[in-house]
């Protein structure tokens, strides 16, 4: 939930009249409503229609409009200016943790979720202290701010615990798959908002991939996606892909769609976008899009035994 009169102090202390507001795909809908409550408190307000997946995926043109983008769902991962952010909290139920307790083979455990729940993140440690586990909770990253906080492309904050189990409380299976490949820990994802509770298996994941590095050989010159989001923009790894192999040119892109990479045409492309893209998406993609890391290895600068999981550092 958002407070307008809180989100209104915030305007006023900055002097705004114009506001833009931006939500990812899942909270648009609040949009209408909210420049609604905006514009009854005297603000012209643009909303930004175009699809946004995180912070790394900022409206400049909507903000340029106005005199600051109100960035709705996220935390910051950079010092984008004339942006501020409000969070969308997800309530569940941490209750669930107690069933990875007598699952622990250790005193301590390394804790961490994502943005939407990290309110529950004290009263999880808290659970965790009464039943004789020391909670470890790192702190803050540079695209990470807040404790115990990780991204689908950062999970800078399950490596500082230095934990051999990491309880994830969160939704889903990217985010413990990627701890468990960053950090080697054992891992377990709490779901809050169902009561489930897995221990995810990056194996398949790892075998998927060799698969595709398998495929890509076959190819005789190399997309290397480059994107134009603010946040996701990483050029100089783009640069020293390309420089691993002369049939690789830098395609620079927006939104990176299967449509997209049909009509160019290549017959392999790297992703140094967001992450999430090579992992998530592969199967909608015509042809094999690999991680900075699977080229390299393609290239033959990095074994297979030293996979990494891709993360924007
Ligand atoms: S780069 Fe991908 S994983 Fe990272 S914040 Fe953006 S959308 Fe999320």
């Amino acid at each position: 939930m958002i407070s307008v009169p809180d989100l209104h102090r915030r305007l006023t202390a900055l002097n705004c009249r114009t506001v833009a507001i931006q939500a990812p795909e899942g909270l648009k809908r609040l949009l209408p409503r909210l420049a609604d409550d905006l514009h009854r408190l005297g603000y012209e307000v643009i909303i930004s229609g175009d699809p946004c997946y995180g912070a790394c995926d900022l409206d400049l043109d909507a903000r340029d409009q106005a005199d600051i983008l109100v960035h709705i769902g996220h935390t910051p991962v950079d010092g984008t200016e004339r942006v501020i952010y409000e969070t969308w909290p997800v309530d569940g139920d941490i209750s669930v943790i107690k069933e990875v307790i007598p699952r622990l083979t250790g005193k301590e455990a390394g804790l961490v979720t994502t943005v939407q729940h990290i309110h529950l993140l004290s009263q999880a440690a808290s659970l965790l202290l009464d039943e004789g586990i020391k909670p470890i909770i790192a702190g803050p990253s540079p695209r990470t701010p807040c404790r115990g906080q990780v991204l689908g492309c950062s999970f800078e904050a399950a490596r500082r615990t230095g934990a051999q189990e990491i309880i994830f409380l969160g939704t889903g299976l990217f985010h413990p798959i990627g701890i468990k490949l960053a950090t080697g820990a054992r891992v377990f994802a709490c779901d809050p908002v169902t009561g489930n509770i897995e221990e995810p298996d990056s194996d398949r994941l790892l075998r998927v991939r060799f698969g595709l590095i398998q495929k890509a050989r076959e190819a005789d010159s190399y997309g290397i996606i480059v994107s134009s989001k603010t946040g996701q923009c990483r050029s100089q790894l783009a640069d020293r892909l390309c420089s691993l192999s002369d049939k690789a040119y830098k395609v620079v892109l927006g939104e990176v769609t299967p449509d997209q990479l049909l009509n160019l045409g290549f017959p392999c492309y790297v992703n140094t976008a967001c992450p999430r893209l090579a992992y998530d998406d592969q199967v909608r993609f015509p042809a094999p899009v690999l991680t900075p890391g699977e080229f390299e290895i393609l290239c033959g600068v990095r074994d297979f035994d030293h996979y990494e999981v891709d993360e924007i550092i």
